[in-house]
């Protein structure tokens, strides 16, 4: 069993050092909620995440929008200016998600908000799954 829990640490490291080197530049996209993570990122490997794009330009252009909580592009010099919305609101429920969040990419989520006061304005209340 330690053998195998150090073999494991060994291996994030070496995943560390692959992403400093840039060699894991690759985004993933939920295709799902269509939000799309950088390798850093927590959601990364999310079970929807099998869409793949090289760029954020490839991902934008592909109708996938950054995620609020990695935010892809932010760190990409001289892209243009993507316009991720972190926030997204049900039109129909009236709650709003971080667009990281598993019901961001519902049928009904298609209202976008850049801030939470935003989305409080527009008269939608915070969902409570994600908590924004
Ligand atoms: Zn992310
Ligand atoms: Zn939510």
């Amino acid at each position: 069993m330690r053998r195998l829990a150090r073999s494991a640490f060994v291996a994030a490291i070496l995943l560390c050092l692959a992403v400093a080197a840039g060699a894991g530049e690759e985004l993933r996209g939920n295709v799902r909620s269509r939000v799309f993570h950088q390798s850093s990122c927590r959601y990364y490997g999310c079970a929807n995440c099998t869409a793949r794009f090289a760029t954020v330009k490839e991902a934008v252009g592909k109708g996938y929008r950054a995620c609020g909580v990695c935010r892809p592009g932010d760190s990409v010099a001289g892209s243009a200016a993507v316009t991720a919305s972190r926030f997204v609101g049900n039109t129909k429920s009236r709650k709003f998600h971080h667009s990281s969040c598993r019901y961001a990419g519902c049928a009904n989520c298609t209202a976008d908000f850049e801030t939470r006061k935003q989305a409080v304005a527009a008269g939608y209340a915070p969902g409570g799954c994600c908590r924004p």
